[in-house]
């Protein structure tokens, strides 16, 4: 199946990369491939390069270029951040994070447990919202670090990362955000909003997998996470990648020109699709709070469904869209993020989150609303009467039949 056949709604797992990116990146692969720390001319000429997407991704955030680290991926940022805190100050060995982060957080803090450190995971409320006094009390004086999502990825709910911030400077403790979900979607300003690390990772904004960035707030200490090299200033080994994180460059450039269209344009087609889902199926419902969210994300419950036949039935028709994270696909667990949010396990596996993007079009929701009231009459129909959710095993005979 190639990229005309399908209708991609899963843009919270990762983005097509922009035909503008992969130009910018080409020459770097083709005639540019020197090592950017070389002594020679051909070598070195590309650390102008790399100076100048740093430039471009630190506009992004409103930050200085100096402030950044180039990374692999949003992942590694996130890591790293929290690595750092605790190297940088070793009497402190208290975490606090939230219980709806991305497994790069809620993962990282279950080692962390198990290397003589205490995580704090905060609860949510029943929309997704986090309780500041909770946080407020949670802090200690042997807290390294607060980290905590700007927009979660399953649900689109914002965190209000500048209250988060004032919470965390009043308490004199590091503050970390996973601002992954959130390029192009918001603007970002590092310096007003008051955060000492940040997470971002190019392939959500339409460059490839495998570039991400650390904004480090200037004269924060830092201990790197990937030791070697002197590369980044001493503050991450490892050769540069010079054609992403050139081309993350470009994309966050378009970033900064896309989020009129990700708040106008995109906005309407998922407010399109959420309502018309909720007003012509009966027994769904919307997860996670209305505003403030993420204009691209729609996560939806459908009773006595599961999600897993629902995604098989879309994938069917050529249309992308998942039960949450892509890093727990495969997992039979439902969600945590979900399931944080007081949701039964049953409803949170019939939930289907809808992520759209600025090549979507009215055509892509024409498709999927034609499509999607049949695929959920078929499987209820086929599901026990008592309610419980369809079996996933019993969708294949349904698709072929
Ligand atoms: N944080 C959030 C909120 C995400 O949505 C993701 C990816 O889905 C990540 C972190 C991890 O980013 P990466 O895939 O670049 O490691």
């Amino acid at each position: 199946m190639n990229q005309r056949q399908i209708c991609y709604l899963d843009n919270n797992a990762t983005t097509q990369v922009a035909p503008e990116v992969v130009s910018a990146m080409l020459p770097f692969f083709e005639e540019f491939w020197g090592n950017a720390s070389s002594a020679y001319t051909f070598g070195k000429q590309l650390a102008a390069h790399i100076e100048q997407a740093r430039e471009k991704v630190a506009a992004l955030i409103h930050a200085d270029p100096k402030e950044i680290l180039f990374t692999s991926c949003g992942t590694e940022s996130n890591n790293a951040a929290i690595h750092s805190a605790l190297v940088t100050q070793p009497g402190k060995r208290h975490v606090i994070t939230t219980s709806v982060e991305h497994s790069a957080n809620i993962k990282y803090g279950k080692f962390l447990e198990k290397q003589a450190c205490e995580v704090t995971f905060l609860p949510v409320e029943s929309d997704g919202s986090i309780d500041l006094h909770l946080l407020d009390i949670s802090i200690r004086p042997d807290t390294a670090i607060v980290s905590v999502m700007w927009a979660n990825n399953e649900t689109g709910v914002f965190f209000p990362i500048e209250e988060v911030a004032a919470i965390c400077r009043s308490k004199d403790v590091l503050f970390h955000t996973d601002a992954v979900q959130t390029p192009g979607k918001i603007k970002i300003d590092v310096k007003s909003t008051g955060v000492d690390f940040l997470s971002l990772s190019g392939h959500k904004l339409h460059a490839p997998k495998g570039i991400g960035l650390l904004y480090v707030k200037r004269h924060t200490k830092f201990a790197p996470y990937i030791i070697g090299g002197g590369q980044e200033r001493g503050r991450r080994g490892g050769t540069e990648n010079v054609p992403y994180i050139v081309g993350f460059g470009r994309a966050a450039e378009l970033a900064i020109a896309s989020i009129n269209d990700e708040n106008t344009r995109v906005r309407a087609l998922r407010d399109r699709l959420e309502t018309t889902i909720l007003r012509t199926i009966p027994n769904t419902m919307r997860t996670g709070a209305k505003e403030p969210r993420l204009p691209n994300t729609s996560n939806i419950a459908f009773d006595g469904v599961e999600a897993e036949a629902i995604l098989m039935m879309l994938d069917q028709a050529g249309i992308c869209a998942s039960s949450g994270s892509a890093c727990t696909t495969g997992s039979l667990d439902p969600s945590h993020v979900l399931l944080a949010m007081g949701i039964t396990p049953s409803r949170a596996r019939s939930c289907v989150r809808f992520s759209l993007g600025i090549y979507n079009t009215e055509k892509d929701i024409d498709y999927l609303l034609e499509h999607l009231p049949g695929m959920i009459s078929k499987l209820r129909a086929m599901s026990p009467s008592d309610g419980e959710s369809a079996k996933a095993e019993t969708v294949s005979n349904a698709i072929s039949a």
